[in-house]
């Protein structure tokens, strides 16, 4: 009995936050849609602006909407798993960026490493908001297969020296520090790999270009010449990079699953009332099987969706491995999320193709989607490996 109190009081808990998480969503992000919308019609970067940005993170202080997945010790919030799938899921319904100050998966990465000083000098300011990140993993000739990552660190008395290149790296400009991951030794494949906190303006930690992506997305490439920084700043044990890697990794593929569910969400509400008012040949779209298979079609996947990215949230809230659900979900999500926001841009004809719906981007991010934190077909090979390899 207590335990069903507890399950109910927590279930109480993720619904009241997704409500005042819709709510932000209703009210705030979708009024500056508009003004995002225009931005990327103008050819323009379609981030927030800094005033947009301010007035958007008071409000979420306010709302105490704000390290939802830090500890309580860093004035977080510390919610489930379960709860934050259910807050990302209404995040995506709209194509204004942003998430809720600080990005998940560096923390989660920051967590499970930091030594005690780095807590206080990166991990506090990075959960208050007050900092923040990068991570440089991809390189030019190493990115769906990190292990052939050839960025070297070397140690030189009190300091290591970073050389090598990244490619591909968000929100680096922005970042207070980079986690930059790079091999040490000769090691082969994963061996070696280690992390490391390189700060902004370091020298020798040069941005070489930005690289404007698909949904809005700017990347950067960066060089390290001889870049110096302390001994200290090894995140994590040397040669042991890989894994708190791919927990980061996890984490942001159970979040795209959820924001693929707000997309889907979004999409399959304006299909329903456009189908519903848009008479063609003397009918209503809504009366055509073509329109109501697309209607049908995701409304399943979205359910089937929904249940996978819960259970692993579920199952990670129990402190399970969730590897391969997260590359299932990965998968499953932005697959779905591409064929539904086809549709809906089909249902809409003409105008679903404009650049006046927020269709157009959605679709561009789930393209994007498909090939960030690990290509769909990366992801099938690794759940191939493990279902073999478990069957004898
Ligand atoms: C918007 C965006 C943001 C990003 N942000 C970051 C970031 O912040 N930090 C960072 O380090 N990286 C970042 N990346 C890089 C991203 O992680 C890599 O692009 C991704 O891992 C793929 O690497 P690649 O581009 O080098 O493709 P490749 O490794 O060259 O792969 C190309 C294609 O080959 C196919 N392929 C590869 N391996 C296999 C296989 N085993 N079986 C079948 N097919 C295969 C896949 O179709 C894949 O798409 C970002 C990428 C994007 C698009």
């Amino acid at each position: 009995m207590a335990v069903l109190n507890e399950t109910d009081s927590m279930m109480d808990e993720s619904r009241m936050i997704q409500e005042l998480v819709a709510k932000f969503v209703d009210q705030e992000l979708m009024p500056l849609e508009a003004a995002v919308l225009e931005r990327e019609m103008q050819g323009k970067h379609l981030a927030l602006t800094k005033d947009e940005d301010a007035v958007l993170n008071a409000k979420c202080k306010e709302l105490g909407l704000w390290a939802l997945d830090a500890p309580e010790e860093f004035g977080g919030a510390k919610l489930s798993a379960v709860t934050l799938m259910a807050v990302n899921e209404e995040l995506g319904r709209t194509v204004t960026p942003f998430v809720f100050p600080p990005d998940s998966p560096n923390l989660h990465m920051l967590m499970a490493t930091v030594t005690d000083s780095q807590r206080k000098k990166y991990l506090e300011p990075y959960a208050s908001g007050e900092a923040k990140s990068a991570i440089a993993i991809s390189e030019p000739n190493a990115g769906a297969d990190p292990s052939g990552m050839i960025t070297r660190a070397e140690k030189d008395g009190d300091h290591w020296v970073i050389n090598g290149r990244k490619i591909w790296t968000s929100r680096v400009t922005a970042a207070d520090f980079t986690i930059v991951m790079a091999r040490v030794g000769a090691g082969k494949r994963h061996e070696g790999i280690t992390a490391f906190i390189v700060e902004k303006g370091t020298p020798g930690f040069e941005i070489l270009r930005e690289i404007p992506m698909l949904a809005g997305h700017r990347t950067y490439e960066v060089a390290f010449e001889d870049c110096r920084i302390p001994a200290e700043n090894v995140l994590g044990e040397i040669g042991a990079g890989f894994a708190p890697m791919q927990l980061r990794l996890i984490v942001r593929r159970l979040q795209i699953g959820a924001w693929c569910l707000g997309m889907c969400r979004r999409a399959l509400e304006m299909m329903c009332s456009h189908a519903k008012q848009r008479i063609t040949f003397g009918q209503p779209l809504s009366e055509r099987q073509a329109v109501q298979w697309w209607i049908a079609d995701a409304a399943t996947k979205m359910h089937a969706c929904r249940l996978m990215v819960m259970d692993a949230a579920r199952k990670q809230d129990l402190g399970q491995d969730v590897r391969v659900e997260a590359s299932m979900i990965k998968v499953y999500a932005t697959e779905m999320a591409t064929e539904v926001l086809d549709h809906a841009m089909q249902t809409f004809g003409a105008m679903g193709v404009t650049k006046e719906l927020p269709l157009h981007l959605m679709a561009q991010r789930a393209r994007v989607m498909r090939v960030y934190e690990g290509p769909s077909e990366v992801h099938r090979m690794s759940i191939a490996k493990k279902i073999l390899k478990d069957t004898r």
